[in-house]
């Protein structure tokens, strides 16, 4: 088969443009305004900033404006929607919406549906028409949620919480049904990014992976990515490079090749003895008197999924194509089977220098924010632009 060649999307390393350092506290939440070279901002002491480009290529505050403590205006945690003017000199309060009993921790716009989706640590996730501001309805979660995402087209809306589980919901204009639960990780999910094109889900967890949850693909495939040795904290998809971006609290940027078609870990197998040699495993304790040998303790290849003690593992080794970029137990025989070009990686991986705890990337300057607990935001050059695609840059 004569496969096109691709240019190597990752080859490239972010770089990075801009520091905003002015901060009080922790940003929690900012984008990047892609026409204007402008970030928004918003901190853990309640304000919202606007930042713009000079000339000096430094970001200077063009609007500052404090969110009111919730006591001072409300008893209820609140969100507010605002109209930036044209020149970015103005910030116009245009409505309050009351939506939780708790922290409100996702908002989601979606334009195409003038809907507001939200959650909140009171455990609801709630939907709003931003024409009219009316409720339209409410859902009960298992956990408090940390991701949230929307697919237009079917209008399932993407749930994850702190219970490590993702819930798939179908909204209507004022109806919302369970359409499945998807459960993976062992800790958080911590960030979600959906990719209408080629419809997969991305979910990060405090347990360090990513699962890709295949959903166009209609077989049930889910491959985890292992590529972060810390808290996933973030993670964004560019569509035109077909490059996945993943950030952890350690400070990692991991860029991954999607294009690469990876398999799926095999279910680990159980057995009583060693799949290889056959010595029994130490719970095994007829073998171990019949053979009168030392029972052995049970490991596990991650390549084939045979149970296998320690002496047939000794190995370690990369498999990039089933998504561990870290080394990981094999059996001696898979070991053998994974060749060179079999380990070659298939992301790559920046360090941020900073801890990360929210990120926001731009597809058509191609640029990502970072923002850490340091209390800096950082701007990096980090994939190809929507733009520059063609002519190479
Ligand atoms: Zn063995
Ligand atoms: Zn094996």
């Amino acid at each position: 088969m004569a496969a096109e060649i691709q240019p190597q999307p990752q080859a490239r390393k972010p770089c990075l443009l801009s520091k905003i350092d002015a901060f009080q506290e922790v940003v929690s939440t900012a984008v990047i305004i892609p026409k204007e070279d402008g970030v928004i901002s918003v901190s853990e002491d309640r304000t919202i900033r606007v930042w713009l480009k000079r000339d000096s290529g430094q970001y200077w505050p063009s609007i500052y404006h404090t969110m009111p403590c919730s006591d001072q205006l409300s008893p209820l945690p609140l969100f507010q929607e605002f109209v930036l003017s044209e020149d970015y000199n103005k910030m116009t309060p245009a409505r309050t919406y009351q939506a939780h009993q708790g922290r409100v921790t996702v908002v989601l716009f979606v334009l195409e549906m003038e809907w507001l989706l939200s959650t909140g640590q009171d455990k609801n996730f709630t939907w709003h028409c931003s024409e009219s501001g009316q409720l339209l309805g409410t859902y009960r979660t298992a956990a408090w949620v940390s991701g949230l995402q929307f697919d237009v087209e079917t209008r399932h809306a993407f749930v994850g919480d702190q219970s490590g589980q993702v819930t798939i919901l179908k909204l209507e204009q004022d109806l919302c049904s369970l359409v499945t639960t998807f459960k993976g990780h062992t800790g958080n999910v911590t960030a979600l990014c959906w990719d209408p094109v080629t419809r997969v889900l991305f979910s990060g967890s405090s347990d360090h992976s990513i699962i890709m949850w295949d959903i166009g693909g209609r077989k049930g495939t889910a491959i985890e990515l292992q590529g972060h040795n810390d808290k996933v904290q973030g993670l964004c998809y560019a569509s035109h490079t077909r490059q996945l971006i993943s950030c952890s609290s350690d400070g990692s940027i991991v860029i991954w090749n999607m294009d690469v078609t990876r398999q799926e870990t095999p279910e680990w197998l159980d057995s009583d003895s060693c799949q290889k040699c056959e010595q029994p495993f130490f719970w095994n304790f007829k073998q171990m008197w019949d053979s009168k040998k030392i029972g052995l303790r049970q490991h596990h290849c991650r390549k084939c999924g045979q149970a296998v003690c320690g002496k047939c593992s000794s190995k370690r080794s990369t498999i990039p194509l089933m998504g561990f970029e870290f080394e990981v137990r094999v059996c001696d025989s898979c070991h053998e089977s994974i060749s060179d070009e079999d380990r070659a990686p298939t992301a790559t991986f920046h360090d941020s220098k900073h801890s990360i705890v929210y990120m926001h990337y731009e597809p058509t300057t191609g640029n990502l924010l970072t923002s850490g607990t340091d209390k800096i935001v950082k701007v990096w050059k980090s994939t190809r632009s929507v733009c520059c695609l063609e002519t190479g840059w």
